[in-house]
């Protein structure tokens, strides 16, 4: 644990937001984790509760170590309190830049001034989030993968404004959470949904323009490129429509015709089909 960033408020207890509690409290780091939802507090507490337990029948950790880490989380629905004593908070909320913008202000207004402003978005620009804080040196991308506990790398994302000094503390930071942090600029899509998202709508449009099915396509990828998870099967794990969002960044982020979602993934989106969230997909 790195003692001057002991205190960490995480915002937003959906799919991230309870593995990004996780990592830190497992690491001996004081979490308190905040959301407007209160069931959505209870459904983290169990998923940790869950997860942490699965660990215990691996034997990666004791009895004693799940109930320490446990003890090391609070939850709370008033950002405003939760982040006034904190080193560092990560937001983790819905995909949404109103609302993170919103979110960020709270952060701003409510948080000790030195307190380093973490953003857990998939797509939205930290330049963008930071230039609604008074503190845009310390605001900075901090990209965890699902789930959280188990995908080592965290896309360490900085923005126009962003000190030095608060990268090298989030590396150290993601390296003392045990993952492999990677330091990148903030252009849309950071590195890594700029180079997947397009792969992704490739594979659609290859679908689509029917040049083969979708199990041919990802059994290329799977077995020609050794990828674990075709790219089909990844869009149907990701959700249609975060994909299609992600490239509508990307299309509008760089105004490059190469970035247009492939119609396909349009229609498959406006018919609800989102993939495993809804049951229907390509598969
Ligand atoms: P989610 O929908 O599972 O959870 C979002 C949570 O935010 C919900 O519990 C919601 O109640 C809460 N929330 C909404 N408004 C809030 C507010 N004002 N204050 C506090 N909490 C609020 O979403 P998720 O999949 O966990 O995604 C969260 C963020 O992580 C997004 O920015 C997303 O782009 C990013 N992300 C997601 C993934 C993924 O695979 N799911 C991967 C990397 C990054």
């Amino acid at each position: 644990m790195i003692s001057s960033y002991q205190k960490v408020a995480v915002i937003g207890a959906g799919t991230m937001g309870n593995g990004i509690a996780h990592v830190f409290a497992m690491k001996g780091y004081d979490v308190t984790l905040v959301d407007v939802a209160p069931a959505a507090l209870e459904r983290a507490l169990a998923t940790i509760d869950k997860n942490l337990g699965r660990m215990v029948s691996k034997e990666r950790i004791t009895e004693a170590d799940k109930a320490a880490t446990l003890g090391r989380i609070t939850t709370s629905s008033d950002l405003a309190t939760a982040v006034a004593d904190r080193n560092l908070v990560v937001e983790a909320a819905t995909e949404r830049f109103e609302l993170k913008s919103q979110i960020f202000q709270q952060m701003d207004a409510h948080a000790p001034a030195d307190a380093v402003l973490a953003t857990n978005t998939s797509s939205i620009s930290i330049t963008r989030l930071a230039a609604v804080t008074k503190r845009s040196a310390k605001v900075i991308g901090m990209h965890f993968f699902n789930p959280v506990p188990v995908m080592k790398l965290v896309e360490v994302i900085n923005g126009y404004d962003t000190d030095k000094a608060v990268t090298e503390a989030v590396m150290d930071l993601s390296k003392d959470l045990g993952k492999v942090p990677v330091s990148v600029n903030d252009f849309p899509g950071f590195v890594s949904n700029r180079v997947l998202m397009p792969m992704i709508n490739e594979a659609i449009y290859t679908l689509y323009e029917g040049v083969a099915g979708v199990e041919e396509i990802d059994t290329v990828m799977k077995l020609g490129m050794a990828h674990p998870m075709g790219p089909l099967r990844l869009a149907d794990f990701i959700g249609l429509d975060v994909c299609l969002a992600i490239m509508e960044v990307l299309h509008e982020g760089f105004g490059n015709p190469k970035y247009a979602p492939c119609p396909l993934l349009r229609q498959m989106v406006a018919a609800g089909h989102l993939g495993d969230k809804t049951g229907k997909g390509f598969y």
